[in-house]
């Protein structure tokens, strides 16, 4: 049951009269709406407050802010009418109440002052509509013209009004509802679903980058895979993620099928999820066998491969990431090297392992090798329970081997002993090819194990190495 009887913060309590009694003094109505009042009343943190008043938002809150000791400076933006300041860690916003028209070709709309009336129509989700009343009279009390309240009660996700007009007027609210469904466990009512597949591409006027912060929000979800069942299944998904799409299928070939990649890569997400929140390991989760459809190849002895998926996965992740405009910086650079090396750690279960195999997997993986054996244990997702128990304890054991090899050598984040500089001091050369050839070759002799991880087993060997290149020294 939700608790009707809201229990708003003392702290908040305290601003909100102050913003009830200003708005008094202006001569116009205000009440908090939309996501703190969702929040408020299932329990969950928010720190958000939105303040919708029938008048000047500008004016309430700069009203507002002197009556509030400690708060900041107010900021607006008179062509919006919205004003906001911060109190604590929370953030007050005010707008004035209004009246949305759209064009089909735009999720800007035509705005006018309205009523609370209006003002509740134009949002997005019934369960986003409630308002709190600030006023003298019924304060505290919720209005609600669309039975929020039983939708948050029964778990619904719906819209205020007609679906088909509600999402064809900003398609973004699409990805809102998916996103909500996802995070709160919320069921998405028949016709409100029917209306996302019949209005999907719609979503095309929406920036990507207003498409994948709702994305990141279904991502960083308990379990993102209801998220993207749902995405998949009203045809959102292929419109700016047709890479994943391509996951989905089994393909049989001589009585031969192979896994269909597209819910094995969400189990694999889900298990993520349960062991990191990590926003990039769990994208790393979503495109670890993402080049499987372009490399797929059937043989008719051995069956279907995906030879090279992890190296062409990791260049698709640049271009995924471009288009997505998510962050092109050393975050995705974290989710390429995951993809990249997802399958050395299975390679180090198989027979006997030298210690030179697990210090190159060090090496690569360097300080992300951790995040690497998660990506590796959520990627078991046999069914049968000995196989998956006998991974499990392959894993482990690499993790031991890890721990023992990192010990001794430590290469997590090594560097080797000897760098450019000593090497064209000591042959007296300029920055050439033939630098960049000895440096290689000191780091593969200690990655190998022929020479120790130290100075000068490494200097002689670059002596060495140079006098075999017909390099001399000054001496
Ligand atoms: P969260 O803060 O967790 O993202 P929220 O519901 O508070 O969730 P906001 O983006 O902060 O989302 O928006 C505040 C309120 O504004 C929402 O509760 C909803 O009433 C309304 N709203 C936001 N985006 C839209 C939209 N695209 N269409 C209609 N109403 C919207
Ligand atoms: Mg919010």
């Amino acid at each position: 049951m939700i608790d009707t009887n809201i229990k708003i913060l003392p702290q908040h309590e305290q601003y909100l009269q102050k913003i009830g009694a200003s708005a008094e003094e202006l001569g116009y109505p205000a009440y908090v709406v939309g996501g703190y009042v969702r929040d408020l009343l299932l329990n969950r943190p928010c720190k958000d407050i939105d303040i919708v008043c029938v008048g000047s938002g500008i004016e309430l809150a700069q009203a507002s802010a002197k009556k509030i000791n400690g708060a900041s400076r107010v900021s607006f933006f008179k062509n919006f009418g919205t004003a906001q300041f911060k109190m604590d860690d929370v953030e007050l916003e005010f707008v004035g109440a209004r009246k949305e028209s759209y064009q089909r070709d735009s999720r800007k709309p035509i705005v006018e002052d309205g009523t609370l009336e209006d003002d509740q129509n134009r949002r997005d989700l019934t369960i986003n509509a409630l308002a709190i009343s600030l006023n003298k009279g019924d304060y505290g009390s919720i209005i609600d013209p669309f039975n929020g309240l039983t939708d948050l009660q029964n778990k619904i996700i719906r819209t205020p009004l007609d679906p088909n007009i509600t999402f064809s007027d900003d398609p973004l609210r699409m990805m809102r509802a998916i996103r909500f469904a996802t995070q709160l466990r919320f069921h998405i009512e028949a016709d409100t679903l029917q209306a996302i597949s019949d209005n999907k591409q719609r979503i095309k006027i929406i920036s990507y980058e207003r498409i994948s912060s709702e994305l990141n929000k279904i991502i960083l979800s308990p379990k993102p895979s209801i998220g993207f069942k749902l995405l998949f299944k009203t045809g959102l998904l292929h419109y700016f993620f047709s890479e994943m799409t391509a996951l989905q299928g089994v393909e049989w070939r001589n009585s031969i099928g192979h896994k269909d990649n597209f819910y094995h890569t969400l189990e694999v997400l889900d298990n993520v999820a349960l062991m990191s929140k990590d926003l990039w390991l769990r994208w790393a989760a979503i495109l670890h066998d993402i080049a499987k459809p372009p490399t797929k190849r059937f043989h008719p002895d051995s069956g279907w491969t995906f030879h090279g998926h992890e190296v062409l996965g990791a260049k698709m992740t640049t271009r995924i990431f471009r288009r997505l405009k998510l962050p092109m910086d050393e975050r995705m650079k974290f989710v390429q090297k995951m993809v990249a090396l997802h399958l050395r750690p299975i390679a180090l279960t198989k027979g006997d392992v030298t210690d030179s195999a697990i210090r190159r997997l060090l090496f690569d993986a360097g300080d992300d090798v951790d995040e690497l054996m998660i990506l590796c244990q959520a990627d078991i997702t046999s069914k049968n329970e000995a196989k998956v128990k006998r991974y499990l304890e392959n894993y482990e054991m690499v993790k031991i081997k890890l721990k023992e090899v990192e010990e001794k050598d430590r290469l997590r984040n090594w560097q080797p002993p000897i760098s450019g500089d000593i090497i064209m001091e000591t042959f007296g050369i300029r920055p050439s090819r033939k630098v960049g050839d000895i440096k290689k070759a000191i780091r593969e002799a200690i990655l190998d194990g022929d020479i120790p991880n130290e100075y000068e087993a490494a200097f002689e060997f670059m002596l060495k190495k140079g006098k075999e290149l017909g390099l001399e020294t000054g001496e």
